[in-house]
């Protein structure tokens, strides 16, 4: 697995494009600019790792669009040694990207194969920071619950109500919420029994699915 200037440069380029995008959040930008996203896509598509694009990364899923990756990182606030929940671990990219932040990371996936690759490249990546789970997101993750922040990176139809009873007063769910298109939206935990709803751009993601699924 190797990063070289050349992967260095093409995410120069790519961090000019997301600026022209209207990203302007420093703390992220640096994530995207050292994070070697080509090594969380097959050797095959390394050139398409700095377009910002979505990609294929087998099992009809998707490894989201750096742009997506920075939005929803951005409404989520990350503060360093929080503890952030991720459903959809897909390639791995937007755990790693949290990880940088400084986040402790719990990531779940129901897809086994997928599972099974990202937990080991991770692991070669040396992101020990990240803990990863074969398990339905939907449910989130009762046994490590409340989580500081949130972020779903499937579509759901409506949000998982075992998702908002596991965040912390205070904390924060990012989710897209909708069917063919979702609108991103931000809850927030206000009192043990409040939440306030933000709702910002329209979004495409691979749909959020119920129950394992061990054989893809
Ligand atoms: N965050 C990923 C993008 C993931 S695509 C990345 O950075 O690459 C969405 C992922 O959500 C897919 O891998 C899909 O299998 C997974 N997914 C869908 N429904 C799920 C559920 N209920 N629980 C956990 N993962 C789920």
């Amino acid at each position: 697995m190797k990063d070289t200037y050349r992967h260095k440069g093409l995410r120069k380029k790519l961090i000019t494009t997301l600026r022209e995008k209207g990203v302007v959040n420093e703390q992220i930008l640096e994530a995207i600019s050292t994070i070697p996203r080509h090594l969380f896509l097959e050797k095959a598509f390394e050139e398409w790792a700095y377009v910002d694009k979505a990609f294929p990364i087998g099992n009809q899923q998707t490894i989201s669009q750096p742009y997506t990756v920075a939005y929803q990182t951005h409404l989520l606030e990350v503060k360093k040694r929080e503890k952030i929940l991720e459903i959809g671990t897909g390639s791995g990219y937007q755990a790693a990207i949290l990880a940088y932040l400084g986040a402790r990371v719990y990531t779940v996936e129901r897809q086994k194969t997928l599972y099974d690759r990202t937990k080991e490249l991770l692991y070669d990546l040396g992101l020990k920071s990240i803990r990863t789970f074969l398990k339905d997101g939907m449910l989130g993750l009762p046994d490590h619950a409340p989580f500081d922040k949130i972020l779903v990176t499937a579509a759901a139809r409506h949000i998982p109500k075992a998702l908002l009873s596991q965040l912390t007063v205070g904390g924060i769910l990012v989710i897209p919420v909708g069917e063919e298109i979702q609108k991103m939206c931000k809850v927030i935990r206000i009192s043990p029994t409040k939440y306030s709803r933000m709702y910002y751009d329209d979004f495409q993601f691979v749909p959020l699915l119920s129950g394992l699924n061990k054989k893809e």
